[in-house]
Formats: C-alpha cells, structure tokens, sequence
C-alpha cells in the first residue's frame, strides 16, 4: 500500500492567458511512515505539489491516490471531508488565529468532526500540546508565544485530527536556524513515534539533510528522487537524464 501515489500528473495555471505549467508529467508513491523532503528553487512546483497531495488543488490531468483511493474525481465537499480527516497541515507563516489560544487553535480543526466529543476533544488538545512541549502554554495567545512555539502549536493542531498524512510548506523558513533545527527534530520524533507520514518542502539544504526520502523539482519535473540509508547516505532512486 502506497499513502500517496501520483500518477502523470500535470498542473497548468492561467494567467491572464498565459498557460503557466507548474507540475510536468509527475508520477511518484510514498509508502505509509516517509519523513520525505520536497526540494528546489523557488518557483519550481514544491507548493503546486503539496496542494494536490493536501486535496486544496486538483490536477489539471493525471490522477492522485491517498491511502489507495482515487481523489482526482471528487467534489470539493469530499475533499473537504477527507482533508478533515486525513490531511494535518503546517505552513510556513504558521497560519494560527491571533484570537484563539494555543489550545483553541488545537481545537479548532477538530470542531468540524461530528464523530469526536467534546471530552475526547479536550483530551486530544492536551496531550498533543503536552507532545510538542507546550502544556504550560496552552491558554496564550499566538502573540505571546515566539515563532518556534507557534509553530509548535501548529504541530499540535495538525496532529489533532489524527491524520495519516502531514503536510508541511517550508515549516521552517519563517524560523531561525537553530529552531528551525528543533522543529524539524520534533517532527521526526513524532513520525517515528506514530508512524505518521510527513511531507514537507524546503530549500535549505540542512533542512534537506533531515529527511529520509528527497523528491527534488526543476521547472515542474521531478529530477532527483533520493533514499537514505540507516548509515545516512543518499541513493539515488531515479535522476532525470538531460541530453
Ligand atoms: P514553489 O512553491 O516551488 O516556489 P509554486 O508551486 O508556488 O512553486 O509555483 C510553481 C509555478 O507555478 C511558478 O511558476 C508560479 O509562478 C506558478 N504559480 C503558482 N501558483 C499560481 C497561480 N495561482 N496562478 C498562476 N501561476 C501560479
Ligand atoms: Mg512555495
């Protein structure tokens, strides 16, 4: 089984009306339990690719499996539905609400789902704040925490929905480089903790270098695919080969 499998996927944007083509025939599967880094310069597709795999997007063409279901055909409302299920999401400006506090940001996502009490609610909110060490910070507010502790929070959120899937778009590029250091350790610890499968996009090559997998774009292709072994050495899966 695959948690994410891409087939031939393509991603064209208009603009005015000009065809920009974003992603170019990318075809790629993870297996459940990846800590797999998206690299390349800005502009290349890292965003485009995780908003199809995020279901916020859907492909031009091609199709796109999770957990060995079709999404490429569905309507936004089972995507929606999905998402909530699915798919933890961390961003770059760590997206939190200024109003809510720490705890009420955990919350927030899990206020949608019907199938969780409130009392499961609390119970999650806690012990996924205790997990990326904010217990004490639960009642702030986002503009009392610093950015390494807000991105914790968003950490924490993502988890509550017990997704097989987070994904992150340059967790760390709005951080310093020591706790950008801590936040990536933080995310390897959770997903080897729970097996939970992570997908992040960087251009910072320390970043890259936490990673067990490493898909690298250029111009919307796939050039590099990687896999590092228990000794932390890189082999190539696949390279683009340019005449
Ligand atoms: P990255 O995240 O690697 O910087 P993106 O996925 O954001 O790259 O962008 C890939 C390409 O698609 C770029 O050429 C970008 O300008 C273009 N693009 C991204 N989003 C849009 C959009 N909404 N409309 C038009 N072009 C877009
Ligand atoms: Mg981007």
């Amino acid at each position: 089984m695959s948690v994410v499998r891409i087939e031939h996927v393509y991603k064209d944007y208009l603009l005015g009306d000009q065809k920009v083509q974003a992603l170019k025939d990318i075809t790629l599967s993870f297996e459940p339990g990846v800590f797999l880094a998206i690299a390349g310069p800005s502009g290349s597709g890292k965003t485009t690719l995780l908003n199809l795999i995020g279901c916020i997007d859907t492909p031009t063409s091609g199709k796109i499996f999770i957990n060995d279901v079709d999404v490429s055909g569905k309507t936004p409302d089972q995507l929606a539905d999905l998402r909530n299920r699915t798919i933890g999401f961390i961003f770059q400006t760590f997206n939190l609400l200024p109003v809510l506090s720490a705890a009420e940001n955990v919350e927030y996502p899990l206020l949608q789902r019907r199938d969780v009490s409130s009392e499961e609610r609390k119970k999650r909110v806690k012990y996924f704040l205790d997990i990326v060490g904010l217990a004490k910070y639960a009642e702030h507010r986002p503009n009392q925490l610093s950015g390494g502790q807000r991105q914790r929070v968003a950490i924490a959120r993502a988890l509550a929905i017990l997704p097989s899937i987070v994904l992150a778009d340059e967790p760390t590029a709005n951080l310093d480089h020591k706790t950008g250091e801590e936040i990536l350790s933080l995310m390897k610890q959770i997903n080897r903790a729970f097996n939970t499968t992570f997908i992040f996009s960087t251009h910072d090559k320390r970043v890259i270098a936490k990673a067990d997998r490493l898909v690298r774009v250029e111009d919307g292709e796939v050039s590099v695919l990687a896999v590092r072994s228990e000794e932390k050495k890189w082999s190539l899966a696949r390279q683009r080969h340019r005449d």
